[in-house]
């Protein structure tokens, strides 16, 4: 039994980590040794918007006609193999200004009988800190220590559809999938995948999100000390 306990971890360790990780570093470098500010009850939620409407959360399924969710952390698809959002969501957030960029995308791709797919956006806070807990490692999870994009509801992980079949464009690798492969600069790939991470490249920097070198499938909005770290649920933010 412990052995395959053993199996686990190294199967997580070969994944998890990254998805937030580097984007917490950048977020360190910025706040210096600032204290992280995490906004928990929906209260304090509502008192951050009042001030600054931008940080309103907006689910991507009422803005966003047709996008399509594949919410693998909901479910035991994902690296860890394991439920990591109990809740189950049938909807996610991102922050306005994210999802109406990310809205303009989805419009873009349209056109082209193209969609997103979304495999994540905002994670709660406590979800980070479960990664965390499970492994307790720098080297393989982000260290909760400083918040990521995600918790900030400014990151989305995601990739294209074709309208007609539904099924996704061929890219580079699965989704977490934390091998040479997925980084940008990995070129050893037939022309159509490199096409395929071209079009998404370029079409969510058209809209002002920022790639990450070593995922192809995370973005994100190039500001994260405009938006605090939020340990929200999915159900909390469905009933502001
Ligand atoms: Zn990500």
């Amino acid at each position: 039994m412990s052995y395959n306990i053993a199996q686990r971890w190294n199967i997580s360790l070969s994944a998890i980590i990254i998805s937030c990780l580097l984007s917490g570093k950048s977020i360190a470098q910025d706040s210096s040794n600032k204290p992280l500010k995490v906004i928990s009850s929906i209260s304090a939620y509502k008192v951050s918007v009042k001030e600054d409407t931008s940080r309103k959360m907006v689910s991507l399924q009422k803005l966003i006609p047709g996008i399509v969710l594949d919410l693998r952390y909901g479910t035991t698809n994902n690296f860890m193999n394991r439920i990591m959002y109990e809740e189950d969501p049938h909807y996610t957030f991102m922050r306005a200004p994210a999802a109406k960029a990310l809205a303009q995308a989805q419009k873009e791709l349209n056109k082209k009988g193209y969609g997103l797919k979304i495999f994540d956006a905002y994670r709660p806070y406590s979800v980070t800190k479960k990664f965390w807990t499970l492994v307790h490692d720098e080297r393989y999870v982000a260290n909760p220590a400083q918040g990521s994009g995600h918790n900030r509801g400014i990151a989305v992980d995601l990739t294209i559809i074709d309208l007609k079949t539904k099924q996704e464009l061929k890219m580079p690798t699965g989704f977490d999938n934390f091998t040479d492969s997925a980084h940008h600069d990995f070129v050893n790939l037939p022309d159509d995948v490199l096409k395929n991470r071209a079009l998404l490249k370029e079409t969510m920097e058209k809209y002002g999100f920022k790639e990450f070198a070593t995922e192809w499938w995370h973005y994100s909005l190039p500001t994260p000390e405009s938006f605090d770290v939020m340990d929200l649920s999915f159900k909390e933010l469905m009933q502001d």
